[in-house]
């Protein structure tokens, strides 16, 4: 079988995914180990048999919903290619955002925490940026921490210490920029059910009073853990941008201001 033909067939078979060219090409892509530019170049190269059967097992998998980040086990974050498993988040584009936002407030030098870091996504973009800055993250996972570790060994980012914690339990020290890219959806929010969720760690995903609990407890905590003119920024659901703003004024923060995602969508919200 040829390139263009495997990727014709893959693209009719996963018509229901929302992007089954791209999906086919980046699994093809994965079985032959090349850059996806590689499949336009070549177009009438054969598959081998193994790589055919290789291509269509993974086809398959993604028929089957499973994550194409997942299939590939990595996921390019900050233009960063990340190691991805089954026990964190995968990484989302609007997340960039939430990075692009915090380094306005980060000086060269700053100290940085990352709450709930999973694959590192948010501590390692920051920490590329920012060769002089002191950052930290914790996750309360441990296959978590290790994963975060794995990527900023492999990416060799070393100014950033990755630990076990359950949001601020174990943290330690005063810190410029507090970021985090807590769970905040609600349990029953019909999401959950659909696409790439379905194969993500819910303690990643799931929040209780509609999906706030954790963000308030942040908010709460975050107050102990910063300097003067300290500065947090907290992903959140599109809905919730009005709800994030009044906690973080009950706790009496300043300069509240929420920023929309790549959708348009209230997504961060700083003080
Ligand atoms: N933004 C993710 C989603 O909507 C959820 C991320 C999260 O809960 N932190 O799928």
């Amino acid at each position: 079988m040829r390139i263009d033909d495997a990727l014709v067939w893959a693209k009719f078979l996963l018509s229901t995914s929302d992007s089954p060219l791209l999906d086919a090409q980046v699994l093809l892509a994965h079985v032959l180990e090349k850059e996806t530019v590689y499949l336009m170049t070549w177009p009438e190269r054969d598959l081998s048999a193994e790589q055919k059967s290789a291509f269509e097992a993974l086809v398959e998998q993604r028929l089957n919903g499973v994550p194409v980040a997942h299939l590939t086990g990595t996921r390019e974050f900050w233009s960063l290619p990340l190691k991805v498993n089954d026990s964190t988040l995968i990484p989302r584009p609007d997340t960039e955002i939430l990075v692009e936002t915090a380094l306005g407030f980060c000086a060269p030098n700053a100290t940085i925490l990352d709450l709930g870091t999973g694959t590192g996504a948010i501590i390692l973009a920051l920490a590329s940026e920012l060769p002089l800055a002191t950052c930290c993250a914790v996750d309360f996972s441990d296959d978590a921490v290790q994963l975060a570790r794995e990527n900023a060994a492999m990416l060799n980012i070393n100014n950033v210490t990755i630990s076990q914690s359950d949001w601020f339990g174990s943290v330690q020290g005063q810190f410029d920029v507090i970021v985090s890219n807590p769970p905040y959806i609600d349990e029953n929010d019909h999401h959950l059910k659909k696409g790439d969720v379905r194969f993500e760690p819910l303690s990643a995903l799931v929040a209780s009073e509609n999906g706030l609990s954790d963000i308030r407890l942040i908010a709460q905590q975050a107050r102990d853990y910063l300097n003067e003119n300290g500065c947090l920024l907290i992903e959140h659901g599109f809905e919730q941008g009005n709800a994030v703003r009044e906690i973080f004024s009950q706790l009496a923060y300043g300069n509240i201001k929420t920023i929309k995602d790549y959708g348009d969508n209230d997504r961060i919200t700083i003080a």
